[in-house]
């Protein structure tokens, strides 16, 4: 098979593996514990909280660990808008799910929300926020780089915006780190989150970076680990494994972008000059480098992910939460493309293990199968394919 959905989650890296290893065999101890053990599983800890923190240019104390990007989303989200008095919240209308659903929980609870527009490259304009920042307004969280297209958000312009008001800014790096560089002093922001599985680190383990100085309450109540804010024995293993993904992502940063654009750089150029009716979405410089989304007219998105499955390669239409409950991208929709663009949709996006070699397999098998089903399409005659 050759992996092209590694915006959905990336092979496990073996340096990764072997750090990970020692916690599960001889280092079993619960880090609260005051013997040997447990202060062994502790430092461990703090060794990753420090890689983590060292990857987004944040001190240790200011990461929060987490299950992993949900978790971080709904604690930030929640964590903010527990301790304030103001009922108005803003995001943008390309979020992902882990943020949307508790933005619509929220709204349920009375809160106003607001969802700011973007334009066809998947953009926030940062004078639509400012126009929507009111007296009540608490919190402001949009998306450092969108999981479909790639394109990536003027952060650190929107941030000055919301701070003009004293309102606190929220950002989802979850599809952003390791991709480019990441500095939270520079940017501004209060609030990041991050996950381990997007940058070949294990499942189910993540951060969230929180600017010294701004209270959040916690999600979890317990036995008060991490300050209080999480609590629950921690996953000591997979918080090691995280914080060597984020050594890994931080010293092979440029490294990995290179690779990354050569192959997304070189799939780009030869899908639109091979493939007639084939389109690039998302912003053409403003983009994550490891991502590349397309629109092939007339030719079913969910039928081509099976036939490059059959042809054995793995990509994806969009995000895996959505194809899962088989509903049209939200994105793409509030990008305003027609309904047929949406169903036409193919994300690639590539990772540290693919080759030069697999993208020109993949365009000549994508070549094959996107010919094969135009010439099945209901719309083979309206636009001559
Ligand atoms: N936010 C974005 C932008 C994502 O792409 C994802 C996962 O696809 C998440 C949040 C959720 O992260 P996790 O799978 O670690 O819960």
């Amino acid at each position: 098979m050759i992996y092209l959905d590694n915006a959905a989650s990336t092979p496990v890296h073996a340096k990764v593996i072997e750090e990970m290893m020692p916690y599960f065999k001889e280092q079993y101890g619960n880090p609260s514990s005051i013997h040997k053990y447990g202060r062994f599983a502790n430092s461990a800890i703090q060794n990753a909280r420090r890689r983590i923190a060292n990857l987004i240019g944040a001190d240790s104390d200011e990461i929060l660990l987490t299950s992993g990007g949900t978790e971080s989303n709904n604690t930030a989200l929640y964590g903010i808008v527990s301790q304030k008095n103001e009922k108005h919240i803003i995001t943008s209308s390309i979020e992902h799910d882990a943020i949307l659903e508790p933005y619509k929980h929220l709204e349920k609870e009375g809160y106003k929300v607001c969802y700011l527009p973007v334009d066809k490259y998947g953009l926030v304009d940062p004078e639509d926020l400012k126009k929507e920042l009111l007296q009540d307004t608490c919190l402001v969280s949009i998306m450092f780089a969108n999981n479909e297209v790639g394109t990536i958000q003027p952060i650190k312009e929107m941030v000055r915006i919301t701070h003009e008001k004293n309102i606190i800014f929220h950002t989802d790096a979850v599809q952003a780190i390791g991709k480019v560089v990441i500095d939270v002093k520079e940017l501004g922001v209060d609030l990041l989150s991050m996950s381990s599985h997007k940058i070949n680190g294990p499942k189910g383990v993540g951060a969230l970076y929180i600017r010294k100085g701004v209270k959040i309450s916690p999600l979890i109540l317990g036995g008060g680990q991490e300050s209080g804010l999480r609590s629950g024995t921690e996953n000591v293993a997979s918080i090691v494994g995280f914080g060597m993904a984020c050594k890994l992502a931080r010293d092979n940063l440029d490294q990995n972008i290179s690779h990354f654009k050569k192959l997304t750089n070189r799939l780009v150029s030869r899908v639109l000059s091979e493939i007639p009716h084939a389109n690039h979405n998302g912003h053409p410089e403003k983009r994550i480098p490891n991502n590349a989304h397309f629109t092939f007219l007339g030719v079913n998105g969910e039928d081509l992910i099976i036939k490059l499955d059959e042809n054995k390669i793995a990509a994806s239409t969009g995000s895996a939460c959505s194809v899962r409950i088989q509903k049209a991208s939200h994105v793409l929709k509030a990008m305003d493309f027609s309904h047929e663009q949406i169903t036409g949709s193919l994300r690639i996006t590539v990772g540290i293990t693919n080759t030069e070699q697999e993208i020109d397999e993949t365009v000549e098998v994508l070549k094959k199968v996107v010919k094969e089903l135009r010439a099945v399409s209901p719309y083979k005659s309206k636009y001559n394919l």
